[in-house]
């Protein structure tokens, strides 16, 4: 029987940090994976993170089942923090997820059985697990132009003409904040017209929210999200605590449906339970108890807003001292981009046998498309990259 299965293309990202515990040069640096690193290289259980713990620890009385949805508090925390009230709670129907992955699946299992034949509209480039993810549910991917690679900026003509294929029934994926793979993002102005695009074609939209915090600040990196949702009809909202809570390992996502009428609430939510139910029955709890606590309490909630404030800082302020550098070593701006990108991921939009050199003449690891981490640096490491992408003739 098992002798059937096929072999599955390993994870590229995975095979890359295997590549880098393998090299032996103590020079290395991993500018692959998409976690935050502080300066130490270390990725830190937040502060907030550990009181809550704590609390939790000395408090819980029960493991016992929560409900399909997770717990409600949850919904409500994560739904103030992402929509603030640009959105009527009644709107809005949602259900905790194995991290934020495991609310772009159920997503995208939501849509499959509102329309079997929907098809999915996806940036070009997407984060690859989306990709992944959709061929292997084998839903229609349609990619909308995205990256320019010559200004490492948004190709948004290329974009909107590509949106304006849509048509209802089909699911357009934005990402909120901090695109990744490219770090490249629209202004609001951009998002008002990707808005009355939508509003145009009938797409429904789904937005994935990753980041929310690691780019402008926790309300400017929401600011799309509460426009999108407050002005189409119907959308999806895939939000993860990973990245800005800390909690990668706890799997602490959410899935949300908004729709302006409010008497489909029943039929979402329904629908959500449902779809947690066949696919892993109860959401982890753990994370989401944690992250739920930590945005109830006032002092908790302004130390993490905090500790994810200098986070936010300290890669913004990397990103100025890598362009920084960059001009000066080549007299030009065309690294001006790396410091108007924002959140954890840039593309420097180089060729994949330039990736290949930059690791093996100086074992500097980045993601083959030429994605690298700005977390996966420090104040000593950036002028070491800035050299090896000058050197490399980039
Ligand atoms: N969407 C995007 C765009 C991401 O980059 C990530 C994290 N790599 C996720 C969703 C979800 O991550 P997780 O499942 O770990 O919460």
């Amino acid at each position: 029987m098992f002798s059937n299965l096929k072999e599955q293309p390993a994870d590229k990202i995975l095979a890359l940090m295997q590549l880098f515990k393998d090299d032996p040069r103590p020079q290395k640096i991993d500018l692959g994976v998409g976690v935050y690193k502080n300066a130490e290289g270390i990725t830190p259980v937040m502060r907030a993170v550990k009181a809550a713990e704590k609390q939790l620890w000395e408090t819980q009385e029960t493991k016992s089942y929560v409900g399909l949805a997770g717990d409600p508090a949850f919904a409500d925390a994560m739904i103030s923090l992402v929509l603030g009230d640009m959105v009527a709670r009644e709107n809005v129907a949602a259900a905790a997820t194995p991290g934020g992955t495991g609310a772009c699946r159920q997503a995208f299992e939501m849509i499959r059985m509102a329309n079997p034949d929907a098809r999915v509209f996806v940036s070009n480039p997407t984060w690859p697990n989306h990709l992944s993810i959709l061929s292997f549910m084998k839903m229609p991917v349609v990619e909308y132009r995205y990256f320019d690679s010559n200004t490492g900026g948004v190709d948004f003509d290329g974009m909107l003409a590509d949106l304006a294929q849509a048509k209802p029934g089909d699911l357009v994926l934005l990402h909120g904040c901090c695109h990744n793979p490219t770090g490249a993002n629209l202004n609001l102005i951009q998002w008002q017209m990707v808005v009355d695009s939508l509003l145009k074609t009938g797409a429904t939209p789904m937005i994935d929210i990753a980041y929310q915090g690691f780019g402008d600040g926790l309300e400017d990196d929401a600011a799309a999200t509460r426009l999108v949702a407050s002005s189409v009809p119907e959308c999806l909202i895939a939000a993860s605590c990973s990245k800005n809570f800390g909690v990668y390992r706890e799997r602490t996502g959410i899935l949300m449906a908004v729709a302006q009428d409010s008497s489909l609430r029943g039929l979402t939510q329904g629908t959500l339970n449902y779809l947690n139910r066949q696919n892993y029955s109860f959401p982890p709890d753990h994370g989401a108890r944690v992250v739920t606590m930590i945005l109830q309490d006032p002092e908790l909630r302004a130390d993490w807003a905090a500790e994810l404030e200098q986070v936010r800082l300290s890669m913004l302020g990397l990103r100025e001292q890598l362009a920084g550098e960059l001009q000066r070593l080549s007299g030009s701006d065309r690294f001006a981009f790396l410091a108007q990108h924002r959140g954890m991921f840039s593309r420097l939009g180089t060729t994949s046998e330039m990736v290949d050199r930059l690791r093996e003449d100086h074992a500097i690891y980045m993601v083959g498309d030429s994605r690298l981490n700005i977390a996966g640096l420090n104040k000593d490491s950036v002028p070491v990259l800035a050299q090896a992408i000058i050197d490399c003739g980039i």
